[in-house]
């Protein structure tokens, strides 16, 4: 609500907040305890089983509370949450104590309480939670007692592999992000690059989707990648896309930021319908049909973190550094950034990512010298991921093949961390223009993954495309596309969402007219972005194409 608030104003929606804050803030306990779960079954047991999320309730309620303070100004809910951090900093902070966060959350929402109130206290509490792992605690979950489900191996400093629940990893790497940037703390920095490339390098699905595994909701064995299987919550990806956002922040290099379009583009997006009220909780990349967006969950986390996502994508496009500022993501927008030396209002146009132009108006209060630092994406430059899990087969374009233009002419600049930086003095009315052409990639995966042995992706863009039934009635089980197929794009509706399209003639299998063997006949296939797709019934879909016919499944009946 107020991440929506920052940029649609509605007094209803306002008055509806206020209401629930006055209800919550009435349900707190005069010594700051917010639960109701306990408040009501039974105070005794409060603190009792790290497996309640009572400290992962109350990191999502202190960043609710930041978020709406930060938009309205209004402190009550502010009051409550530092009220219920300093209650949980009184209990817990102290050496020995045995206890850690059974779903760590807390940690993020901590840190973002300490920039607001500037108290010692909140970012110590945040390091605190942090350094408790890795001695053991996890014993005082009831349920799952393997460390590796809690991140509780070996002390957060320490750790270089994922384990474990995918969601809980994301808010536990976020939280130590921060409090790395904080205290500059470069344990956890380089536990983080550790942990960061085991997930991309070995563990994490084209999609930008992470956790394989139903049964623990997370992280199996590396390039244990299944597709119609694949868990891959909602939540977890856009854990991925709160981490990277954290890692590019620390390090100021942008592949962190491929990975974070790749994730918010699909496998996050994936989560929300079309309509914006149905959600999927897993986001498979295959599918007999049986998978449908669902209005709401009894364990609803992903429905509100992807609303959430949706209303605060304007934090994630723009960043700045000491010497300027930087384009992270090509999201039509405009912004006012502040500088050492001057403000800057900055516009942006464009219709990425069905195309890649990309215009902006620079416009700084008085001139100054300053940097821009414009995101160059790893696809245009044929890096499908970091670490090339997935590679293209596609020609190759480089940096150096980009032409970006200053008041029409073109520009030189210089490449550092993936970002093209334009270095120049800059005054009202500037305007750069760029291009990253877009192509039709198709993907291969690492052989290590064998679910997607012979089998193709395609990418255009940042986005991963889909074969789904409702535009390709004789199946989508039964194609091959072998290796030298050319798509052309063509516009094309989702319902009412307008989009790009994939298209190509490939050859299919069908059964004879006896069933008794097996005719190959070529057809037109449609390729979909893959966030668009169980948006009209029940339909089959792939998002890993057969390259061979040995990946086929002939039997091509619609569910
Ligand atoms: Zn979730």
């Amino acid at each position: 609500m107020a991440y929506s608030l920052k940029t649609h104003s509605n007094k209803e929606l306002e008055a509806k907040a206020d209401e629930w804050i006055n209800k919550i803030a009435a349900a707190q306990l005069p010594d700051g305890y917010l639960n109701t779960y306990y408040t009501l079954r039974g105070l005794q047991d409060r603190w009792t089983d790290i497996e309640k999320h009572e400290d992962y309730n109350a990191g999502h309620l202190i960043e609710a509370a930041v978020a709406y303070y930060n938009v309205t100004g209004k402190r009550k809910l502010l009051d409550v949450a530092i009220r219920f951090a300093n209650h949980i900093d009184s209990v817990f902070r102290m050496a020995n104590k045995p206890w850690f966060s059974g779903h760590e959350e807390i940690e993020l929402a901590l840190v973002k309480l300490y920039k607001l109130t500037n108290n010692d206290r909140h970012l110590k509490l945040a390091d605190w939670y942090l350094q408790q792992r890795g001695k053991g605690y996890y014993k005082y979950g009831k349920n799952w007692i393997t460390p590796g489900y809690w991140q509780d191996i070996l002390p957060v400093k320490q750790q270089n592999e994922i384990t474990g629940h995918a969601v809980r990893a994301m808010y536990l790497y976020s939280g130590a992000a921060d409090v790395a940037a904080l205290k500059d703390d470069k344990d956890y920095l380089n536990a983080m690059q550790k942990v960061w490339e085991d997930v991309v390098y070995r563990n994490m699905y084209i999609t930008g989707g992470i956790g394989s595994a139903g049964d623990n909701e997370g992280f199996s064995t590396d390039y244990d990648l299944p597709n119609e299987e694949a868990y891959c919550e909602t939540c977890a990806s856009v854990g991925m896309v709160l981490w990277n956002q954290r890692m590019c922040a620390l390090t100021g290099n942008s592949l962190y930021l491929d990975v974070l379009e790749k994730s918010l583009y699909n496998g996050a997006l994936d989560g929300l319908s079309l309509s914006g009220d149905r959600f999927f909780y897993d986001n498979p990349l295959a599918s007999e049909g049986q998978h449908q967006r669902k209005e709401w969950f009894g364990t609803a986390c992903c429905p509100s973190n992807i609303a959430r996502l949706v209303t605060s994508l304007g934090n994630y496009i723009y960043g700045k550094s000491d010497d300027g500022i930087r384009i992270n993501l090509f999201v039509a927008s405009n912004t006012n950034i502040k500088l050492a030396t001057t403000d800057v209002a900055v516009k942006m146009q464009t219709d990425y990512p069905w195309n890649g132009k990309v215009k902006l108006n620079i416009d700084p209060i008085k001139k100054a010298r300053f940097r821009l630092y414009i995101r160059i994406p790893g696809w245009y430059q044929d890096k499908i991921v970091p670490g090339d899990l997935y590679t293209t087969m596609s020609n190759s374009k480089t940096s150096s093949d980009l032409m970006p233009a200053v008041n029409g002419k073109s520009v030189h600049y210089s490449y550092e961390n993936g970002y093209a930086v334009i270095d120049r003095e800059w005054e009202k009315g500037d305007k750069v223009e760029i291009e990253f052409p877009m192509e039709v990639k198709k993907v291969i995966a690492k052989s290590e993954v064998k679910a997607n042995r012979d089998r193709i992706a395609l990418q255009r863009g940042p986005l991963i495309y889909c074969v789904e039934g409702a535009d390709n009635k004789e199946g989508v089980w039964n194609i091959i596309v072998p290796a030298n197929t050319s798509f052309t794009t063509t516009a094309y509706k989702i319902l009412d969402e307008p989009v790009v399209a994939l298209q190509a003639i490939v050859p299919s299998a069908f059964p004879d007219v006896n069933g008794t063997s097996v005719v190959i006949k070529n057809r037109k296939i449609t390729a979909i972005p893959y966030y668009c797709w169980a948006n009209r019934g029940p339909n089959q879909m792939q998002v890993w194409l057969p390259a061979k016919i040995k990946t086929v499944k002939i039997n091509y009946d619609q569910k």
